[in-house]
This record gives C-alpha cells, sequence and structure tokens, in this order.
C-alpha cells in the first residue's frame, strides 16, 4: 500500500475551530468586531499603517484599481507567470493587461522590459512574488518614479494627480511573511495583496487583504474609508456602524460586494496568531528538498537565493533539466500512481484559451515558457511530516535519474 501524499491540505488546528465557533456563538458573523482586529494585526504584522479586508485577493486587487480610477481605455502591467486571477481582474476593470516577460531564469517580472513597456496609457503595474518570493521592489519602485513625467492622470481622478505616477499594486499572494532586507513585506509599493484562500500559507477558507501606508499625501484612513465603500456597494457605513451610529447611511459610489466575514476573520485571527511556527515549519520542508535535489545536476532547484529576500515558503517548484512538457506530465502522472500529488506553478496565463482569444501568444514570453515546461511544484505545507517530504524527494530522484 502507498502513502497518499495530498498536494497542500489546509492546517487547521483546535484553535482554528475554537475561535470560529466562538463567534459563531457571539450574535455576530459579519463583518465586525473580528475584522477589525485580524486587519489591525495584518497590518502590524507587515509594518504597515491599514489594512482592508475583502472576500478574496481577487477583490482586494480590484478595488485598489477602482479605488485609484482604472478603467476603459487604461494599461495596467502585469507578469503572465501568474494565476489569471491577476490579469481577469485588471479585465473587469475595462482595462488592459500589458503583459512582460519574466527574466531569463527568472519567475520574476523583468524589471527592464517593464520600464521599456511602461507609456501614457499605463495607469498601474502588478508584479507578483511568486511562489512567496520578494521581487525587486526598490527597482520597480525607481522605474515608476522616472518614469513619472510620462504619466497621464485622468481629469476626473484627484487621486491619480495626487500620486502623479502609475499605481504599484503587490500581487502578495503567496508573500504574506516573507521579507525583504530583514523586514517583513508589505510597506515596499502602494500596496500589497494577500490571498487567504485554503492552499495559501494562512487561510481563512476564502479571503483577502489590501495592507498599506499613506500613498504620497493620501492619508491611509481617507483610503481605508474609500476601500470600505468600494467592497460594500458604496454604503458609508458598515452594518456594524449603523449598530452603534443610527439607521441613516449614503451610497456614495457605485460599488461591489467582497467584504469579510467575521468567522473568517476569526479563523484568520487564529491563524496569524501562530504563523511564526507555520512558516518555520514550511521553511524546514522547503530547505530539506534544497539540500536533497542539489546534490544531483539533473535538477534546477527554486532561484530563490539572495542575501536579501527570504521567501515565505509558498511554494517548491522544482525544474528538471532538459525535460519538456511531455516529460514534466509523465512524472506527475507516475508519481500520483504512487500517490504523491504534484502540481505545476503556472501555466503562464497567456497559454490559456481566454487569452488566446484575446490575441496574446506564449511566443512572445518565451522566458515564462521556459519556467513553466519542465516545473513541478512539490507538496509543501505546515502539516507535512519531514520524513514524508523525504520520501516525496526520495521518490522524484529514483524516477528522474536513469
Ligand atoms: C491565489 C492567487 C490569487 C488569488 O487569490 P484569491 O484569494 O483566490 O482571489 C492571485 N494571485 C496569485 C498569484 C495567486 O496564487
Amino acid at each position: 500500500m502507498n502513502k497518499e501524499i495530498p498536494f497542500s491540505p489546509p492546517d487547521i488546528n483546535e484553535s482554528d475551530i475554537a475561535s470560529v465557533v466562538q463567534t459563531l456563538e457571539s450574535g455576530w458573523i459579519t463583518t465586525g468586531a473580528k475584522c477589525r482586529d485580524f486587519a489591525s494585526r495584518l497590518a502590524e504584522y507587515t509594518n504597515t499603517k491599514n489594512a482592508n479586508l475583502f472576500s478574496s485577493a481577487t477583490s482586494a486587487m480590484e478595488m485598489a484599481l477602482h479605488f485609484f480610477g482604472v478603467g476603459q481605455g487604461d494599461e495596467v502591467i502585469t507578469t503572465p507567470y501568474t494565476y489569471a486571477a491577476t490579469s481577469n481582474l485588471v479585465l473587469h476593470t475595462g482595462a488592459k493587461p500589458i503583459f512582460v516577460d519574466v527574466a531569463k531564469d527568472s519567475f520574476s517580472i523583468d524589471i527592464e522590459q517593464v520600464d521599456n513597456a511602461i507609456d501614457v496609457n499605463t495607469k498601474a503595474i502588478i508584479p507578483v512574488d511568486f511562489a512567496g518570493y520578494p521581487v525587486d521592489y526598490a527597482e520597480i519602485k525607481s522605474i515608476a518614479e522616472q518614469k513619472a513625467a510620462m504619466f497621464s492622470a485622468s481629469d476626473d481622478s484627484s487621486i491619480q494627480r495626487t500620486l502623479g505616477r502609475v499605481l504599484l499594486l503587490l500581487d502578495a499572494a503567496h508573500s504574506l511573511g516573507a521579507k525583504n532586507n530583514d523586514k517583513t513585506i508589505g510597506s515596499e509599493l502602494d500596496f500589497a495583496a494577500f490571498s487567504f484562500h485554503a492552499v495559501k500559507n494562512l487561510t481563512t477558507a476564502e479571503g483577502g487583504a489590501l495592507v498599506y501606508n499613506d500613498i504620497a499625501s493620501i492619508d491611509n484612513g481617507f483610503i481605508n474609508k474609500e476601500l470600505s465603500k468600494w467592497a460594500l456597494h458604496g454604503q458609508d457605513k458598515s452594518a456594524f456602524e449603523k449598530t452603534t451610529g443610527g439607521w441613516q447611511y449614503d451610497i456614495d459610489l457605485i460599488g461591489y460586494k467582497c467584504n469579510m466575514s467575521d468567522i473568517s476573520a476569526a479563523l484568520g485571527l487564529s491563524q496569524l496568531m501562530r504563523y511564526d511556527a507555520i512558516l518555520a515549519k514550511r521553511k524546514a520542508i522547503y530547505e530539506l528538498y534544497n539540500r536533497m535535489f542539489s546534490q544531483y545536476e539533473e535538477f534546477i532547484i527554486p532561484p530563490f537565493d539572495s542575501e536579501n529576500k527570504e521567501t515565505s515558503y509558498h511554494l517548491y517548484p522544482l525544474r528538471i533539466k532538459g525535460y519538456e512538457e511531455a516529460d514534466r506530465d509523465t512524472l506527475i502522472m507516475k508519481m500520483k500512481q504512487i500517490g504523491i500529488s504534484l502540481n505545476v506553478h503556472f501555466k503562464p496565463v497567456v497559454m490559456h484559451s481566454a487569452y488566446k482569444r484575446l490575441g496574446y501568444n506564449i511566443d512572445d514570453y518565451p522566458n515564462a515558457y521556459n519556467m513553466f515546461k519542465n516545473e513541478v511544484s512539490l507538496p509543501l505545507y505546515s502539516k507535512l511530516d519531514l520524513n514524508d517530504a523525504e520520501y516525496v524527494a526520495k521518490a522524484i530522484i529514483e524516477y528522474c535519474i536513469k
């Protein structure tokens, strides 16, 4: 009988369950005190002044673009090496995603090519911390500032006029707890968006957050109020505020409906409390894989080794030299037969049918294709036993080393 090793089950313990049950019994289950508490602890953890919670990272980023006034006729630069959420949400606003290839032998967007891609229509850049590994925030910020003269603010957006350059929105769906210059990331660009989807490092089942400081001279308190409105039909008071501040409210803008519930926040709070231990366990597995695979020249271990950056150990993307897509897919099938679940991150967005129909073509992104064709993601989660991780690595080594 083979052992079953799933790819990424959630880590839910007794205290998580107790926290959720307590909220269920409290008489308040939608956005309320638990959300307020989770948001403030998240801001503290990510070295930022403020946080807003949403039903997903997708809606968090989409609301950030609405807040900034991004829409029809605008362009948003992002990477094809991501989940479709990142570019789908750009399309939802009516703007056009401009994909910029990853750098050679890297999973991160090529910053030199970003520089060339910025034009008068560019309103935002959404880089992705793939697998939890930080992009070069300082370089991206410096390019955005150098290109500020080219930025053309919409007449009806005082926020765009105040910032005076493209918005820098980090897709940090993978990178909660990653470090840049020894500091937990979150405050480096204008916004960082985290995902608390069931497979992410910290989960609320479904959920997301935006963290931020003041942006140029735009006060974080103002940003907080505007984002809350965007997530709740433009309503100027939350349901909770109505219980204390009277029933009267105004619909101030035509917003969406993507706030977080207190049930989710209760789970998030409990997970955040023990997040250091979750990260430490993920790191131990990651390092075990690195030790084992680096002994063979057939493998390319993740290019996440840097003096001033530390990944959040969200994914372990292993590449196999000489492999094409079909070889990689056979490896995944063979491992599945012995109970080991592997995955692929990511099929570049432009390879999906809906994007091909929009006219995008993978031939324009050769570096992304080279990273994708021979990549497999290994089981990496806090409940994975180190012996089981070793078993996974041994099985892959035995299969790949002829
Ligand atoms: C998971 C993920 C998202 C979306 O997060 P949701 O909370 O599911 O909306 C966005 N970007 C990347 C890179 C992701 O992996």
